[in-house]
Order: structure tokens, then C-alpha cells, then sequence
């Protein structure tokens, strides 16, 4: 682990991150371009990330499949769209085996196309519907900048495919998926988030709406953390999904798609994160409490040690790390697992041995504040209840930030100051044209029109035209 210490979030917001990534062992650069190799912290905890998404998943219905890395090239030409928004970002295999190829396959950028014409085979009658199928996979886009988690050529997520009756079902289905994001991203990772549609220009390619959960990162930029579309009959159509139904008559199917990333990661780290390092939501972290037994020699250590035994065999069910390295000090410790995020810290030395206590350490709340005394009796109950007070913490502060710096410009150029440093909440009358003309002025982009957002007669802040709408503008990553 590297001693040296991070970059201030101040100084650079973007360099704190990617020494932090490195730093906190979560990923590294891989020596391919813009690919990244996953470590294993980085890992466990995308794999509490996924199963805390996999439980909601099946609580809804949803089943688990995988399909073929590869996609015939002529798959993703069939829907014109698609195939436009995709082309710019396919890796393309032509050669196999040392044979050229008769049709080039592209790797996955997204599998609609594939699961649609497997769909279209398994699909017969109204008695077949609804598929509700998810896929845990990987998808390679020819990204030219890239940043560990947040983009990246290959990435790591889940998409969930599902063919419908009904387009009142297929709009139900996408807007549920967008809900069961919206409880994870704040439930679980203590990330708030606002669901909402997104504007033509910003929708996936091939989709007739497409919704999405945005966040505020600490930087004040956003990120979009997940997306939900409703691609109506556009891939049925194509792949020709057709079904049977109730009166013998066939009919095309309605799809939805859904997805979520290792970018949510890079959403976690920006959220919560400070200058000492990460901080990860006690729900989530891979670490839930570290173990520091504190003793100065042998005979401090021999007082110690049953202690700390007994109480790491009461603390079952907890993820705790026991750190009983004697090469480095306990105040390297305690800086090496704030880098790492560790919501909770515990320490026994020969003092809370003699007194029955233990020192328990917030990593949300660093120093004396933080920092308290407790019995050892019912440890294991007042963790559980601290790290349920973390996890809360962690949400209000997060929100509270958020809505210190969503601002509603009353006008064009105090919108154009906003977007520097936060958020604007504006009426926008829907027109690409005024969407683009605020983004080659400020770079900010039109992010969700939220789903309970204010609705009504406004006056767009762009062009003065009557709107009915109001948007988030932010600059994104
Ligand atoms: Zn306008």
C-alpha cells in the first residue's frame, strides 16, 4: 500500500480520486488501454453490490441467464438506431482460429440484440409472457477517455431483459426497475439519488424513453448511476418477436432494458469519500470493523490477546478483519484502514482489558468526535445499532450536501454561474437545441427531468419559449 499521502479533495478533485482507487487497492490499470483489472477489495464489495441487487431482482420476478460475449455484426445493423448510437464504440473481431471470419461478430456492448432474436424463439403465445431475464456479465465500448470504474473499455455490470404483452406492463416494468435501483443506490450504499427521464438526446439507442437514477458527486458533478429504458416495440420489430394472443391473433411484444455498472463503485467512492480516503457504507463495505489489539510488550499482549479472541468469535456475523500484524504500529493501522474506508474501528488495549471496555472509531467522523468508550457486554447489538447510526450518517450528509448546491437560476446567466460549481433546477422547454446551446456554453447537460419534479407553465431559461418541464443541468462524468 502506498505510504505517501493523497492529494487533498481541494487541490484536485480528479487526482484524489485516482490515486485513491490505486491507493485503496480497489482496482489497477491493466496493460491494455483503458481496461482495468479488479482487485480483490474492489471486488468484494462489488459482490455485496450484487447480491444485495440479485435479492431484489428475484423479490420482483427476475431470473438469472448468460448469453454469448460475441454478437453477429448483421444482429445490431437489424435495429437502425441502435446500431448508429453503438458503431462509433464496437470492438470488432474479424479473424478466428487464423480464418477470417465470413460475418465480423462484435464483443457485446449491450445485449438487446442478442436476447432479442433468442426471445423471438422462445416466444410463441401470450401464455409464454412476461420473460424476465438478467444477465451478470461483462460488455466492452471503445471508450477513448477513460477513468478506473467510472469508464473503462471493459466493464462489469448487469442487464435485465424482458419482453411484455403490454405497453402498459413493458412502462410499469421500466419504471419498477428504476424504483428497485433507486431503494439500492439509497438503502444499501446511502447514495441518494433522483430517478427521472432522460431527454431525447441523452436516451439509450433504440429506446423510446429512457430513465435514470442521478447522483451528486463530492466534486458537485454528476453521475448517472443506473438507467431503465423502454424500448417499446423497436426491438420486437426488428427481431420480430412476435406472440399469440388471447384471441389467436398475433402481436408484437413490448421490451424493457436495465442496467447497472462497477461505475456505481466510482459513485460510492465520490459520494462518501474524504481526504484521509474512502468511506464505504457499513451495508456495503467489504470490512465492516477492523480489530486492533493495542499492547506494548509481551505482557500487555498476553493480557490482550484472549480477549481479543473471545470477543472476534462473539463479533460472527459482523465482516471484521482481525489486524494483529506486529511489523507495523497500531497508528499505521489506524491510517491504512481510514484509507480504506472501514466504517468502524475497534481497540483493546490492556487498560480496556482491566476496565471491560473496548474503543470503538467512526471512520465517518474522524477523530475525538467520533471516538468512544463502551462495555464489552452486548457487543456485537451496540456494532450492529452503531453501524445502522453510520449508515444513516452517511445518507443525511450526503443529501444535505446535495441540497446545498441544487440551485434554481432565475436567470440564463446566473444558470451558466450555477453549473460551475452545482447543479441548476430550471424549466426547459424540450428543444435539443436549447439543451445543446447550454452545453457548448457551460458544458452541462441536461441530466433527468425527475420524476416528482415540478411540473407545469414555465418559461424555458434557454430560449424564453413557454415550458412544461423543469431539468437538472450538471456537468456529468
Ligand atoms: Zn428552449
Amino acid at each position: 500500500m502506498a505510504a505517501e499521502k493523497l492529494p487533498s479533495q481541494k487541490e484536485s478533485f480528479s487526482d484524489w480520486y485516482n490515486q485513491l482507487v490505486l491507493a485503496a487497492e480497489l482496482a489497477d490499470y491493466a496493460p491494455v488501454r483503458g481496461c482495468m483489472v479488479v482487485r480483490p477489495y474492489g471486488w468484494a464489495l462489488w459482490e455485496n453490490l450484487q447480491e444485495a441487487l440479485d435479492q431484489r431482482f428475484k423479490a420482483t420476478g427476475h431470473v438469472n441467464a448468460a448469453f454469448p460475449l460475441f454478437i453477429p455484426m448483421s444482429f445490431l445493423e437489424k435495429e437502425k438506431e441502435h446500431v448508429e448510437g453503438f458503431s462509433p464504440e464496437l470492438a470488432v473481431v474479424t479473424v478466428g482460429g487464423g480464418e477470417k471470419l465470413e460475418e465480423p461478430w462484435v464483443v457485446r456492448p449491450t445485449s438487446e440484440t442478442i436476447i432479442g432474436y433468442m426471445y423471438a424463439k422462445w416466444i410463441q403465445s401470450y401464455r409464454d409472457l412476461p420473460v424476465l431475464i438478467n444477465q451478470w456479465g461483462n460488455v466492452v465500448r471503445w471508450e477513448m477517455r477513460t477513468k478506473l470504474f467510472l469508464r473503462t473499455l471493459e466493464f462489469y455490470w448487469q442487464e435485465g431483459h424482458t419482453a411484455h404483452a403490454t405497453k402498459e406492463e413493458a412502462e410499469e416494468e421500466t419504471l419498477r426497475m428504476l424504483d428497485v435501483y433507486t431503494d439500492f443506490a439509497i438503502t444499501e450504499a446511502a447514495v441518494p439519488v433522483i430517478p427521472g427521464r432522460k431527454s431525447e438526446s441523452e436516451k439509450f439507442s433504440g429506446a423510446i424513453d429512457s430513465f435514470s437514477i442521478e447522483a451528486m458527486m463530492g466534486d458537485t458533478r454528476a453521475l448517472q448511476a443506473g438507467t431503465s429504458h423502454f424500448l417499446g416495440q423497436n426491438f420486437a420489430r426488428a427481431f420480430d418477436i412476435q406472440y399469440l394472443d388471447h384471441n389467436n391473433k398475433l402481436q408484437h411484444v413490448w421490451t424493457t432494458s436495465w442496467g447497472l455498472s462497477t461505475r456505481f463503485i466510482g459513485a460510492i467512492i465520490m459520494t462518501h469519500g474524504d481526504d484521509q480516503g474512502l468511506i464505504l457504507p457499513p451495508r456495503v463495505a467489504p470490512i465492516q470493523a477492523v480489530l486492533i489489539p493495542i499492547y506494548r510488550n509481551d505482557q500487555e499482549k498476553s493480557l490482550v490477546m484472549p480477549v481479543v479472541a473471545r470477543i472476534v468469535d462473539e463479533l460472527a456475523g459482523i465482516r471484521l478483519e482481525l489486524d494483529n500484524r506486529e511489523e507495523v504500529r497500531p497508528g499505521f493501522k489506524f491510517n491504512e484502514w481510514e484509507l480504506k474506508g472501514v466504517p468502524l474501528r475497534i481497540e483493546i488495549g490492556p487498560k480496556d482489558v482491566a476496565q471491560g471496555s473496548v474503543a470503538l472509531a467512526r471512520r465517518d467522523k474522524p477523530g475525538k468526535e467520533g471516538r468512544k468508550f463502551v462495555s464489552q457486554e452486548n457487543l456485537a447489538a451496540q456494532i450492529r445499532d452503531l453501524m445502522g447510526d453510520i449508515q444513516m450518517a452517511l445518507y443525511q450528509k450526503a443529501v444535505s450536501f446535495r441540497e446545498e448546491n441544487i440551485h434554481e437560476p432565475a436567470t440564463y446567466d446566473e444558470l451558466k454561474q450555477i453549473v460551475t460549481h452545482g447543479w441548476a433546477y430550471a424549466w426547459w422547454c424540450g428543444d435539443p437545441e436549447c439543451e445543446q446551446g447550454v452545453k457548448t456554453d457551460t458544458k452541462a447537460t441536461t441530466r433527468c427531468i425527475p420524476l416528482d419534479g415540478v411540473k407545469g407553465e414555465g418559461v424555458c431559461i434557454y430560449c424564453g419559449k413557454p415550458a412544461a418541464d423543469k431539468v437538472h443541468f450538471a456537468r456529468a462524468y
